[in-house]
Parts: structure tokens; C-alpha cells; sequence
């Protein structure tokens, strides 16, 4: 029997898992019935559990057959998005303003559905390391469990991560070596003009004319700024100014997001945002203030274990379902600080739904449930060998 066939076996539990995660979606750091169903269903296979790893995270560990071997980590994150949903499933999320709308939900499962089989098995030497994550949607979930010692306490040799890709044909696996997923800063620029009277503009400092200014402004980052071979997002996300139809504001607040591969470009565009706000700012009279913070590193695979997550997709999806020609996104995923630390390789596994992650009416296809569960378990039965040091 292949691992697939086993753990299709019980591909209905793992889907009634997963819409259960699904109807009650949590925010980052505030996982806490998500984690607990996590330690209880780990702790009910036989799983050493240490809960509370960088506030809500959870670690099982299980050693292999025997004590020698290397130490392979798995990991998945549990976080929803701070939206609605928009979908009529029946088990749409139940609390209010709060979605699982990048398939956070899957990933937990597909970890639970591997822990089982090798917690049943147990064909692997070495140990494995079951790493679920909180809070990976911009606020520092990886790093956090990074702080609370999560390599000091369980050391392991690599690491290896997975997202659902709505992109991709249903279980086609991607993956390749290099810089895989963009940095990224979050910023809030402030403009602290002088409010009055909607129609008595002269006794005022407008802080909106500003703001719309910089935002224009702000564009030339990256078409005048920025070497056009090097890859760049400056998007502004947010602007936020006014109450009243009569009213000039006293404060007008940009916010957004910046994209990057290079540290260069990051730095460059950083002193460019800070650059032209205080000087737009300055050019009206008023002051701009700039808070821009590293939020994301660049994800990069290393080759041994992308050649490992290859040959590993090969057995389980057919070599026809592997890419392994670049395709880097200028999205981000907090899983690169972990990658920084500890060798290993972050792949895509694709599905039928097509709605992008972050819709309101994304859906996630739960048919992925045990190829997911599958690539985590042979990655630990092959990676774990002695012999592959
Ligand atoms: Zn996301
Ligand atoms: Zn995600």
C-alpha cells in the first residue's frame, strides 16, 4: 500500500477536520481552540506535545524506529485572515470577520494527516518535528516561535513547508531552488496638517492634498528609482483622513506595502518613501512621518532539500504533476525566517479551485488533503535516513 492509499483511507476524517478549522477561524496569537485540537489529536497518536511554543504554536515530536537518524521538521500554519467570508458552504466560518481565506486551514490538516500515518507507521529512523505555526499573515508568528527558542529546543536538521496554490492544476507540486517568495515592509506614513472650516481652505493645512500627492509621488519608486531588471511592489493599501463633508482634517495616513528580492532594493526604497514624504510634506508646509518595518524576509530554497521535495513529488503525484522551473511571487510567507535558519525547501501544491487566497470567496479543494499529508510524510521517510547527511 502507498502512503497516499493509507492516508486516503481516512481522507473523509482529515475533511471533516479541516471544515471543522474552517467554520472557527482565528486570528494570529489568538489560535488557541485551533491549537488545542492540534495537541489533542497529536497527543491521542502518541505524540510528544509541547503547546505554547511562541505564544499559541504547538511542537509534537516523534521519534523513528530507531534512535539514530536525523531530525526532519515539518511545519504548517493555523492563522485566518481579518475578513468575512463570502461563500455559502456550510461550513462557512462562524465568527464573524474572521476567514480562512488562504487555506491555513488545509495546511494544519495536512500536517495532522501526516503526524498520523508516521505516528502509525513508524518506517522512518530519526525523529520527526511537527511545527504549527501561529499568526504567519504579516504578524511575525515564525519569528516569534524563533524568540521562544524553537531550534534551540528542538534542534533539527531540515525543514520543509507547503501552501495550497489556487494557480496551479489541481496536485501538481512546485518547487525550486533560489529565492522563492519577496521581502516585504509594511509602512505608515502620518501627515499632520492643520484642520478648518470645509469651506475656508485657507485656514488650513490640507493633510489630504498631501497625502495624494505622496501617494502619486510614491510611484516613481519604482519605475524611476529602481534598477528595471530587479523585481519591486510599492502598493499603497490604506488611506485614511475625515469624518465630515465639512470638515478639512487635521491628519491624513497612507499605508501600504513593499516588495522586494533584493535587500538593496528594500533598502532603496525605504529611503525613497522617507525621502520624498518629508519632502512633499515640507514643500506644503506640514510634516510627514515615516514608519516603515520589515515584516517579511526573502524566502530562499536550498537545492539538496528541493532536489528531496522533487523526488518525494515524483513518487507521490507522477513525475508529469512536478515543475521545478522558477516561478517566483512577489508575495511573502514568514516560513523564509525559518528557512534562515535551518536548511530546507517550501513548495506548492495546487488544486482545482481556482479563486485566489485572500477572496472573500476563496475555497480551498479538500481532495489536496491527503497529497499534502502524503509529500510531509515521505519527505520525513526519505529526508530522516542517516545515510542522507
Ligand atoms: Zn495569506
Ligand atoms: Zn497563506
Amino acid at each position: 500500500m502507498t502512503v497516499l492509499d493509507r492516508i486516503a483511507a481516512y481522507a473523509a476524517e482529515l475533511t471533516e477536520l479541516r471544515h471543522d478549522f474552517h467554520a472557527h477561524p482565528e486570528l494570529g496569537f489568538e489560535e488557541t481552540r485551533t491549537a488545542g485540537i492540534v495537541a489533542e489529536k497529536l497527543k491521542g497518536w502518541g505524540i510528544e506535545v509541547h503547546p505554547g511554543i511562541g505564544g499559541t504554536g504547538v511542537v509534537g515530536v516523534l521519534q523513528g524506529r530507531s534512535g539514530e537518524g536525523r531530525r526532519i521538521a515539518l511545519r504548517a500554519d493555523m492563522d485566518a485572515l481579518p475578513m468575512d467570508e463570502r461563500t455559502n458552504l456550510p461550513y462557512r466560518s462562524r465568527n464573524e470577520g474572521r476567514f480562512h481565506g488562504c487555506g491555513h486551514d488545509g495546511h494544519t490538516t495536512m500536517l495532522l494527516g501526516a503526524a498520523r500515518y508516521l505516528a502509525e507507521t513508524r518506517d522512518f529512523d530519526g525523529t520527526a518535528i511537527f511545527v504549527f505555526q501561529p499568526a504567519e499573515e504579516g504578524l511575525g508568528g515564525a519569528r516569534a516561535m524563533i524568540a521562544d527558542k524553537l531550534f534551540e529546543r528542538f534542534p533539527c536538521d531540515e525543514i520543509y513547508g507547503l501552501h495550497n496554490a489556487p494557480d496551479l492544476p489541481r496536485n501538481q507540486i512546485s518547487v525550486f531552488p533560489g529565492p522563492a517568495m519577496a521581502g516585504a515592509d509594511f509602512f505608515d506614513i502620518r501627515i499632520q496638517g492643520r484642520g478648518a472650516h470645509g469651506a475656508m481652505p485657507h485656514l488650513a493645512n490640507d493633510p489630504v492634498i498631501i497625502a495624494t500627492t505622496i501617494a502619486q509621488a510614491l510611484q516613481s519608486v519604482a519605475s524611476r528609482n529602481v534598477d528595471p531588471l530587479k523585481s519591486v511592489v510599492v502598493s499603497i493599501t490604506q488611506i485614511h483622513a475625515g469624518s465630515a463633508y465639512n470638515v478639512i482634517p487635521d491628519e491624513a495616513v497612507l499605508a501600504g506595502t513593499v516588495r522586494a528580492f533584493d535587500d538593496s532594493v528594500r533598502e532603496l526604497v525605504r529611503r525613497r518613501i522617507k525621502e520624498i514624504s518629508a519632502g512633499i510634506a515640507s514643500a506644503y508646509g506640514a510634516e510627514a512621518e515615516v514608519d516603515i518595518r520589515d515584516i517579511f524576509t526573502v524566502l530562499e530554497n536550498d537545492e539538496t532539500p528541493v532536489q528531496a521535495v522533487a523526488d518525494v513529488a515524483r513518487d507521490v503525484v507522477g513525475a508529469e504533476r512536478l515543475s521545478t522551473s522558477p516561478r517566483p511571487k512577489m508575495a511573502s510567507e514568514d516560513f523564509a525566517d525559518m528557512l534562515k535558519a535551518v536548511p530546507g525547501a517550501y513548495f506548492n501544491l495546487g488544486m482545482a479551485t481556482d479563486v485566489p487566497v485572500h477572496n472573500p470567496g476563496y475555497l480551498f479543494d479538500d481532495d489536496i488533503l491527503p497529497v499534502g499529508a502524503s509529500m510531509f510524510a515521505r519527505i520525513v521517510e526519505t529526508r530522516s535516513a542517516s545515510s542522507n547527511s
